[in-house]
């Protein structure tokens, strides 16, 4: 990737903070031994993955004993739902809802081979659910709950103590993929209704191969990854150590810059928002306006082609992400959109732009200065601009091939 370029992408990933490389540097280079030995190399990593866990601890207010290290989000969301299910193998039900991360949402879907029942709870216009949906939906067969915090499309906000207390009364197991609220939004498992929370490294400045998953106690568990005693018996496989130690600093350093860090970027995210809405016609927010992640906006603009903005950003430096996964050359709008009912003219031209704290003023000023223009170029070369019925035509006649 370009050294100077623009990087607004970091509800995909994040760069690794300089402080967490450091922190990680000993245990890829002389601290090589495996914690579980005997010998003093055993002992020395262990109380480094002691203060990691402290660390991650410390950042969801939980206990050390309830935090078991993963591989990454995509483990951690499979482990909690399969562990879940094992718990209470007599229950068929699982209630998640249609804008969760393929981590969960695909393995719904094969649960759903296997004989399990998923209700996927829909969400309205701004991307929210109807907690009387979930009301409804919820039986004496429900094993489980597993709903995001946040999302990474669209950064919008679950209420979730209120989801968890509506779980709680019909005892039910609650499980949360957390990846993109923890470092963004103050948790306290202490005071939660979650069982299961869901983080990953790679969000929050560590980097990619680790995460973690917090299991309250007394919460039956079964391991996903079936081997040695490691984690307490909770995870098998030798720990990825020097990824524990990076996600313990990361964890760190996420609750020392949370208060500061997202105050700095709603404002920035706000004047990039208000900016182009002001300064480019036909374009609007996708998801809830106010609860909604700090750092987070996607904006759709309408009569054109996402893959084509983000190119043209690209040529600019700029990294931004379109709401839709172009699959092998047909263009597939985002689920998550879709879900929330987004008309055909904006469901193609959606844009994510995710900041981090090391976001500056001067980098929202240039995307504040190119989208217009950007934006009108591509719009002159499109035949349908303002012609909402030729441009629907046009995208039914792309989408057959
Ligand atoms: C990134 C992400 C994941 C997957 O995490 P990985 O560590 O990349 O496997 C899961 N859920 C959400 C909401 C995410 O944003």
């Amino acid at each position: 990737m370009q050294k100077n370029c623009i990087y607004l992408d970091n509800n995909a990933t994040t760069k690794v903070d300089p402080q967490v490389l450091e922190a990680m540097l000993p245990y890829l280079t002389d601290y090589y031994g495996n914690p579980s030995s005997m010998h003093t190399f055993g002992g020395q990593l262990a109380k480094g993955v002691k203060t990691a866990r402290e660390q991650v601890a410390a950042l969801l207010g939980s206990d050390e004993s309830e935090i078991v290290f993963t591989s990454c989000g995509t483990e951690g969301d499979n482990a909690a739902i399969r562990a879940a299910l094992l718990a209470q193998p007599d229950k068929r039900h699982i209630i998640t809802t249609q804008v969760e991360h393929p981590a969960v949402l695909n393995v719904c879907k094969q649960l759903e081979t296997q004989g399990y029942n998923v209700t996927y709870l829909s969400v309205n216009r701004q991307g929210q659910l109807d907690l009387n949906e979930l009301e409804a939906s919820l039986t004496g067969n429900t094993a489980l709950v597993t709903i995001m915090y946040a999302n990474n499309e669209t950064g919008t906000v679950f209420p979730i103590e209120q989801i968890g207390l509506r779980v709680k009364e019909h005892g039910a197991l609650f499980h949360v993929d957390a990846v993109q609220a923890v470092g963004k939004i103050p948790l306290n498992m202490k005071t939660s209704t979650i069982d299961m929370l869901t983080m990953s490294g790679h969000k929050i400045h560590a980097p990619k191969g680790i995460g973690a998953l917090y299991v309250r106690r007394g919460v039956r568990f079964r391991p996903f990854l079936i081997g040695g005693h490691q984690e307490r018996g909770r995870r098998a496989g030798t720990e990825n150590v020097p990824g524990i130690i990076g996600l313990g600093k990361a964890a760190e350093l996420e609750l020392l810059h949370l208060e500061e860090a997202t105050k700095r970027e709603r404002k920035l995210r706000d004047r990039l928002e208000q900016t182009l809405l002001a300064t480019i016609p036909n374009c609007e927010v996708n998801g809830d306006p106010t609860q909604r992640l700090p750092n987070t906006t996607n904006i759709g603009f309408k009569y054109i082609e996402g893959e084509a903005i983000l190119l043209s950003l690209n040529k600019h430096g700029i990294c931004a992400s379109s709401g839709s996964a172009c699959t092998s050359g047909s263009l597939e709008p985002s689920h998550v959109l879709r879900a929330m009912g987004l008309p055909y003219t904006t469901l193609h031209g959606s844009i994510r732009f995710s900041l981090c704290r090391y976001t500056t003023e001067a980098e929202i000023d240039q995307v504040i200065e190119v989208m217009p223009g950007i934006v009108e170029r591509l719009r002159a070369l499109s035949p349908f601009q303002n012609d909402d019925a030729g441009w629907l035509q046009e995208q039914s006649l792309v989408n057959s091939h």
